[in-house]
């Protein structure tokens, strides 16, 4: 007799529950967004430690990111019940990648402690190395070759194993002699990038079977999520980790890094290639001898988004060859999203050529069952703005008599500049928000400086502001100085800065600290008086250079630094739109009031690239313009495949939601410092009639186009006429960068007066990546 299923196999559809009970062997699930492939890796891990097949200490997860693994663990504790202890080899690839480094460090010639580098030390790192060669890092600058490098680490490339043509294309021919004279400093300086992090452990592993054998003993299942985006070092990695049986040389390798590689630098020699092609030893394995393990692997390659870091998804279509006798699952179901979001995505990825090609389906039943909804704005200020009302809207319950949670939406966006926008309008309605994978811009300590200073000149009695700065940069005011200002200001009831002015006049600072305070007054009297008369940007820079705040930054050697320096130029811009340096502080407070934490209410900000796995009621998608998205640098450097991978972008995004599907595209855009007229992107016209409606516009957008501009707008009447043969709003579109070409010149700036912006026009952003 059959015992019932338990709890966390119930709510399984057949094809989820094979995958999940299937525990022997390789398996593989193909399938489309939203039909459960996470909660099968999810479920199968709880199944695992439930039916006592392994510890939890024995299973390797692999998620896309760290929030995906924390949520991971969540669940599986629920499923069986709270009792996972630990877990330890549940993460990402670059996390389960330290872990393994740390415990083996020195045998690739680092100590445990290394430093593990971001990307802006690895170009300041670079720079030197370029500048020491002698080689001129204007012409070749270190940023590019920073590029290269991770793109040779992604494919598991070690300097003397990168292609000739590679090698060539960088300073005269210097990139391999480059590389390795990186790789080298790196040690010394017991350090590693991130690429490094499986790399090491790939060497590592390859030059010492023995300690492979421990990893491959260990693992009993091995499970990967998001598996089209793995890229060759983590496929190389995985398929270590996956071997059944190591290589039988009872030899050790040779240490990976020999003795002389420390001085040597520009030699091929110094990192010889011993392992030979790993790739050429899988492929000679005799197919039979393939080792057959319990990995699981799910992915699907309509999400395949991270090719521009060398994901090849040609992983995921051979896994009936790595892993021979691997059963192949495919779900169909979709248990997100309403019928039309998955209709909408569903034909925007139909224009993608080489597909594998899914079914999907919902039976989800929506009362409401809202098609996609495409707005059109004047320009990125209004797109913010339009957004921030229909969010109000869903949250006051004005949509459909419901108050949605924050919590529930999200606004994905193409490139990151894109949130300030956002940032900022959210912080004017008082509306919760959350950046996902990065501070908010006001809460970075260089911005808090800053704006302490522009605080205290505005207000002289903000305390909190005068002690935050006194000392910084360092004028040699310590403790002492400021706990006596402290006493004296409280003691008489007066701000501390009038403590300070009194003070100065006495004993009781020590003659160094006087000096240093009397400086400090003299300044801010100064910039008190030119409030009234001096452009707020202009004076605001010129504190941050008087008060030695900005050299502050330049003289530090540290690798934050530079970006430090760059928040601060951005910050200075950000003002632009505001009257004054008084209305700047109130916008600004009113974000660093709210305190970001993980439980309040709060709309979700990020970029489409994080938002991979993830699922909200409502998805706000902003920026829908030709250059923005699909992106001019995808289309540039990646011609067809790269637009086909912002179409994925474009997939991903709108799978994202389950109820509600908002895209947005504007008319206007600032690029690189200058207005432009952009077009609506493609993939607008890429969208069925049938799934999709366009909105009415409620907003100014209308008003804005009076005065001669009304021919060339955007038609709402039929924006949707001949979408597939001639791209209706793409013409209305065409017709009106030509009028706005003709009116406008290349006199942007211009532009902008005319249309009536005042102060509070949008800002100045430039154009970036993720
Ligand atoms: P993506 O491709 O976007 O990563 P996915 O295939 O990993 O999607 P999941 O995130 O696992 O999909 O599942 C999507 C949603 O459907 C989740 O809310 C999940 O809880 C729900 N779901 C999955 N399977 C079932 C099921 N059998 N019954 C009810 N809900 C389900
Ligand atoms: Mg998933």
């Amino acid at each position: 007799q059959a015992r019932p299923a338990p709890d966390y196999l119930a709510g399984l559809n057949p094809e989820q529950r094979e995958a999940v009970e299937t525990l022997d062997g390789p398996v593989l699930v193909l399938a489309g967004a939203g039909t459960g492939k996470t909660r099968v890796l999810t479920t199968r891990i709880a199944h695992i430690l439930a039916t006592g097949r392994a510890f939890p200490s024995q299973i390797l997860a692999v998620t896309f990111t760290n929030k995906a693994a924390r949520e991971m663990k969540e669940r599986i504790g629920l499923l069986v019940g709270g009792a996972v202890e630990g877990m330890p080899w549940l993460g990402t690839f670059h996390s389960i990648g330290v872990k393994i480094l740390r415990r083996h460090a020195e045998m690739v010639g680092l100590r445990s402690d290394f430093t593990i580098l971001d990307t802006d030390d690895v170009i300041r790192l670079i720079k030197q190395i370029i500048q020491a060669e002698g080689i001129d890092d204007k012409r070749w600058p270190a940023k590019q070759f920073a590029q290269m490098i991770d793109g040779w680490k992604n494919k598991g490339l070690d300097p003397s194993q990168i292609p000739e043509g590679d090698a060539r294309a960088f300073a005269n021919g210097k990139g391999r002699e480059l590389y390795a004279a990186y790789q080298n400093r790196l040690k010394t300086l017991n350090a590693c990038d991130f690429g490094d992090l499986l790399l090491h452990p790939i060497r590592m592993f390859r030059a010492n079977p023995d300690i492979l054998k421990d990893y491959n003993d260990r693992f009993r299942y091995i499970l990967v999520d998001e598996y089209q985006d793995t890229n060759t070092a983590q496929y190389m990695w995985l398929r270590l980790l996956a071997q059944r049986s190591p290589p039988s040389s009872p030899q050790r390798g040779p240490k990976p890094y020999p003795e002389e590689a420390r001085s040597a630098v520009s030699k091929d020699e110094v990192w010889p290639d011993r392992a030979g092609s790993f790739e050429a030893s899988l492929r000679s394995a005799p197919q039979d001898e393939a080792p057959k393990v319990n990995i699981c692997c799910v992915g699907d390659d309509d999400q395949s988004i991270y090719g521009w870091r060398g994901a090849e998804v040609d992983n995921i279509l051979r896994f009936e060859k790595d892993f021979p006798g691997a059963k192949v699952i495919k779900l169909e179901r979709n248990y997100r999203s309403t019928e039309h979001i998955l209709g909408a995505a569903g034909h925007l990825i139909a224009h993608n050529e080489g597909r594998l090609g899914k079914t999907l389906f919902t039976d989800r039943v929506d009362p409401d069952n809202e098609k996609v909804v495409v707005h059109a704005a004047w320009d990125s200020e209004e797109e913010a703005r339009a957004v921030g009302e229909e969010i109000e809207r869903l949250q006051r319950g004005d949509a459909d008599d419901k108050k949605h949670a924050l919590n529930d939406m999200a606004i994905l966006v193409r490139a990151s500049f894109q949130m300030r926008e956002f940032e900022d309008r959210f912080v004017t309605l008082g509306l919760n928000y959350r950046v996902v994978g990065g501070p908010r811009f006001y809460e970075r300590l260089e911005i808090r400086d800053a704006m302490a200073y522009f605080r205290l000149v505005c207000q002289p009695a903000d305390d909190l502001a005068f002690e935050r700065i006194v000392n910084t940069p360092k004028r040699g005011l310590g403790d002492t100085t400021i706990r006596t200002l402290h006493d004296y200001a409280r003691a008489r009831d007066v701000p501390m800065l009038a403590a300070a002015v009194d003070l100065i006049e006495t004993d009781e600072v020590k003659p160094k600290a006087r000096k240093a305070l009397f400086d400090v007054i003299q300044h801010f009297r100064r910039w008190s008086e030119l409030l009234e008369t001096t452009p707020h940007t202009e004076l605001a820079e010129q504190i941050l250079e008087e008060s030695g705040y900005t050299d502050m930054w330049k003289n530090d050697k540290s690798a934050e630094a530079p970006g430090r320096l760059e928040n601060l130029k951005e910050l200075i811009r950000s003002m632009e739109a505001f009257e004054s340096l008084r209305g700047f502080l109130e916008h600004v407070s009113l974000v660093m009031d709210t305190e970001q934490n993980a439980d309040m209410d709060a709309v979700s900000i990020m970029t489409l690239h994080s938002a991979k796995g993830l699922e909200f009621e409502t998805v706000f998608l902003p920026g829908w313009e030709e250059g923005l998205f699909p992106h001019q640098r995808a289309l540039d450097e990646g011609g067809r495949s790269g637009l086909e991978e912002e179409r994925r972008l474009a997939y991903v995004g709108i799978t994202r939601a389950k109820r509600r599907c908002h895209i947005w595209f504007v008319s206007n855009r600032r690029i690189h410092g200058l207005w432009q007229s952009t077009m609506p992107s493609r993939f607008l016209d890429e969208l069925p009639v049938t799934h999709v409606e366009v909105a009415e516009s409620e907003q100014s957008y209308g008003g804005y186009g009076r005065g001669g501009y009304g021919q060339s707008r955007f038609d709402k009447a039929d924006p949707f006429a001949n979408t597939y043969s001639t791209p209706g709003w793409k013409r209305a579109q065409a017709n009106k960068s030509d009028a706005t070409r003709d009116n406008w010149g290349t006199r942007s700036g211009h532009a902008v007066e005319r249309i009536g912006y005042g102060e509070s026009g949008p800002k100045a952003k430039t154009i970036e990546g993720e």
